[in-house]
């Protein structure tokens, strides 16, 4: 067989990436062991009967033709009142790009916003598929390393660092943050935000779980002076609507931007077909009722384990302001995280991510998506506190 390209070889660097224990409780589940799952940001719930009732329609009526590439008027001019509403900067639907959901936005934004050998920044811990999808650009990926201490927020001075010592072209930014469950504030965005102003580069701001926000506000760089013409906002309808396999997403950017992707998409992806668009439009239509009730569950299931984590001492928390997660600091029991995954797997059946799969930053803690049933999950919970507790006491 002739070679493969380096682009397409590097995305995956091999070697421990921390999705052994991911593996593991899978196997054990096919095997029949009753295993506690909670490694996977997958909601509890379908998509909303309504919406897939509307996706029927659009589809039994006729829409199932090539769609329209930078997707239909309606549902652009949709999102674009919304991100007018959300940020105050006027916004039409020539700033909108609908794509195959968010992961497609990410890797088109890097597209077209670097080429092959410039480097872009990211943010160390991060969502697993970052440092793969600027690779598979031909970027240079490049961490930005934070501290557990700083809540995961990435330091100014550091992009700034790392900006001048590389040359980078954007930072990717990720409020509400997966894994942390961070909700990044604004004085300390408008401080990232003059770094890449400085430094002249782009920003890149996944906001997939902008409407999964427990304390404080959203706030997206675009919605700050001066950002706007450098921010390239990536938004999706797999986490507010629950429509994770919809593949429905958007970039929101300068029209220029915009025009390129159009480009981009043209001869990549070609859209998202127009019965999906439909139901997207549909759904948006349907205001805050249904985007609160996909997200309350993971508010109260927040709640109810912020107050079995305050029982005890052995294991903290970083404070978990959004999104579907919670991350926690295992270190007082003298484990890595993936030793600590993979012990809780084998003692006690319940399956959670290693810190150290998300980044280097975040060894030493684990990763809960809440994602099951409320008494099921606290009950976990409670067992995970109990063995962290077994294991410091054997230590000590
Ligand atoms: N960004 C983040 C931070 C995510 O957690 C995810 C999905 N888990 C995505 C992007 C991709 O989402 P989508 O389903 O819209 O491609």
């Amino acid at each position: 067989m002739p070679t493969l390209s380096s682009r397409i070889t590097s995305i995956n660097t091999g070697g421990s990436d921390g999705w052994e224990v991911f593996y593991r409780s899978r196997r054990m589940i096919d095997a029949g062991v009753d295993v506690t799952e909670l490694t996977i940001g997958e909601h509890d719930i379908g998509t909303d009967q309504s919406i897939l009732d509307a996706m029927h329609k659009a589809a039994s009526g006729g829409h199932t033709g090539y769609p329209e590439v930078p997707g239909i008027h309606a549902l652009r001019r949709e999102i674009a009142k919304r991100l007018a509403t959300s940020t105050g900067v006027p916004t039409e639907m020539e700033n909108v790009i609908i794509t195959p959901g968010g992961q497609s936005g990410l890797f088109a934004c890097h597209i077209a916003i670097g080429s092959p050998g410039d480097t872009a920044l990211y943010v160390d811990p991060c969502y697993v598929t970052y440092p793969g999808t600027l690779r598979s650009t031909s970027l240079n990926a490049v961490p930005v390393p934070t501290r557990s201490r700083d809540a995961f927020l990435p330091q100014p001075e550091v992009i700034d660092r790392l900006a001048k010592e590389t040359g980078a072209k954007s930072l990717l930014l990720n409020s509400p943050n997966n894994p942390t469950g961070m909700v990044y504030p604004r004085e300390h965005l408008i401080e990232i935000g003059k770094v890449c102003e400085e430094n002249d580069m782009w920003i890149i701001s996944d906001e997939v779980y902008d409407t999964q926000v427990w304390d404080g506000d959203h706030i997206s760089p675009r919605a700050l002076p001066g950002l706007a013409e450098r921010t390239l906002l990536i938004g999706s309808m797999s986490k507010s609507h629950a429509m994770t396999g919809s593949r429905m997403g958007w970039v929101v950017a300068p029209a220029p931007v915009i025009n390129s992707l159009i480009d981009l998409a043209t001869n990549t992806t070609y859209g998202v077909p127009g019965y999906i668009q439909d139901a997207a439009l549909f759904a948006l239509q349907q205001g805050e009722a249904l985007e609160s009730k996909v997200a309350e569950p993971f508010r109260r299931r927040r709640d109810l384990l912020l107050d079995v984590l305050a029982k005890q001492d052995f294991i903290s928390a970083i404070p978990a302001k959004g999104a579907m997660y919670l991350m926690l600091d295992i270190r007082k029991t003298g484990m890595s995280g993936e030793e600590f995954a993979n012990a809780l797997l084998d003692a006690h059946h319940i399956a959670v991510m290693p810190g150290e799969s998300f980044g280097t930053s975040a060894a030493g803690h684990i990763r809960l998506a809440l994602t099951i049933e409320d008494s099921k999950l606290v009950s976990a919970v409670q067992t995970l506190c109990d063995f962290a507790q077994s294991l410091t006491k054997a230590d000590a």
